[in-house]
């Protein structure tokens, strides 16, 4: 058995709970190694203290998960079948009481909560997210390498990007060569949705990009990622077209300071509230306070978004095995928009970039 799962037995035991039902497609990626979106149907992974835990799917995926490399009972549930009652009898038929069950309950909706609600009377629900996450914290040898692989795609798509700026192009008319040539290498999902801003566009750290037009002295911002082997990648740089002028050069420079130190302080024993401040505090110190208006960073895996988030406020100690994203940024609203963001993986006593895309500023001719 895996120690992904063992971990999780042993916490079922400690806390008392009799059964978890894990239901997010990236906790069940991560305990069980089949990746599916089962969109309305219901998949979940239900793990016991004491005993082999089994699978839930739609029929459709049962032969998926087998060939996923799942050891233990896979329970099919055609469209035809009510896949709660199927849920009940397999618990029930594995433990003669359920107390507590432990769920992710921020994937749980309302309907799926009565029907646990109905079929497991008096049982109290416990929340599962928490120790996933830690668990999900510390990378292995095996997810650093695959995140590393992402990381290059990753660069690779910002070079793809780079050299298709030219007069003309619109934000989307470079996204779709960018995801193009990624298709091409067998990349056939992003870690989310491309962007590419140019101009006063960048300067909103979460734009929409659209038809604009890439025009000489602006600059523009790439932000994305890859999913590659179930574990995404998420890169930000930004270039310059043709030419710059001083203030753009001046916010350039400061984000690329502020990254540069954030990266090579990354150590085991650093809080990452001290990260989040040393970036903060030279933007501050250049003026550009007020313009950085979001996280240092974030823990990158299966999910795009996990653990740790890198705040100010957090206390949390840097460990190694911590795979999370380095990304200052500063929006001057009218003026440029500059972010760069760098995947970092913490070793013994260190760190190591995942990502290597140049961050000195360029000028794309
Ligand atoms: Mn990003
Ligand atoms: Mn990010």
């Amino acid at each position: 058995m895996n120690h992904r799962l063992q971990d999780l037995m042993q916490w079922l035991k400690q806390e008392n709970i009799d059964s978890a039902f894990i239901t997010s497609t990236e906790n069940v990626f991560y305990l069980s190694g089949f990746r599916s979106d089962p969109h309305e149907r219901v998949l979940g992974i239900v793990v016991f203290p004491e005993i082999e835990p089994f699978l839930i799917c739609p029929s459709l995926d049962v032969h998926d998960a087998k060939e996923s490399g799942w050891e233990y009972e896979i329970i099919g549930c055609s469209d035809t079948e009510n896949p709660w009652e199927k849920l009940e009898k397999h618990i029930k038929n594995r433990i003669s009481n359920v107390n507590v069950l432990a769920l992710e309950k921020e994937h749980m909706n309302i309907e799926r909560y009565e029907q646990l609600l109905n079929r497991f009377e008096g049982a109290r629900f416990v929340a599962a997210e928490e120790k996933l996450r830690q668990l999900r914290l510390i990378k292995d040898e095996k997810e650093k390498e695959i995140l590393k692989k992402a990381a290059e795609y990753a660069d690779f798509a910002v070079q793809v990007g780079v050299n298709e700026i030219q007069e003309g192009k619109t934000e989307l008319d470079i996204i779709a060569a960018i995801e193009y040539e990624l298709k091409k290498k067998g990349i056939s999902e992003m870690s989310f949705s491309t962007m590419v801003l140019t101009g006063a566009n960048a300067a909103s750290p979460h734009g929409n990009p659209g038809l604009t037009k890439v025009k000489k002295g602006d600059f523009v911002l790439f932000d994305l990622g890859v999913v590659y082997e179930g574990y995404c990648s998420d890169i930000t740089r930004t270039v310059a077209y043709d030419h710059f002028n001083e203030e753009q050069e001046k916010i350039y420079n400061t984000v690329l300071k502020a990254e540069e130190e954030a990266v090579k302080a990354v150590k085991p024993g650093i809080t990452a509230k001290e990260l989040d401040q040393l970036a903060r505090d030279i933007i501050t110190d250049a003026g550009f306070g007020d313009y950085f208006p979001h996280r240092l960073g974030h823990g990158l895996g299966i999910g795009v978004h996990e653990y740790p988030s890198v705040t100010n406020t957090n206390e949390l100690i840097i460990q190694e095995g911590m795979v999370f994203t380095i990304e200052p940024g500063i929006y001057v609203p009218n003026v440029a928009g500059v972010r760069i963001e760098d995947d970092v993986y913490v070793t013994k006593d260190g760190v190591e970039i995942l990502t290597s895309f140049p961050k000195k500023l360029q000028i794309v001719k």
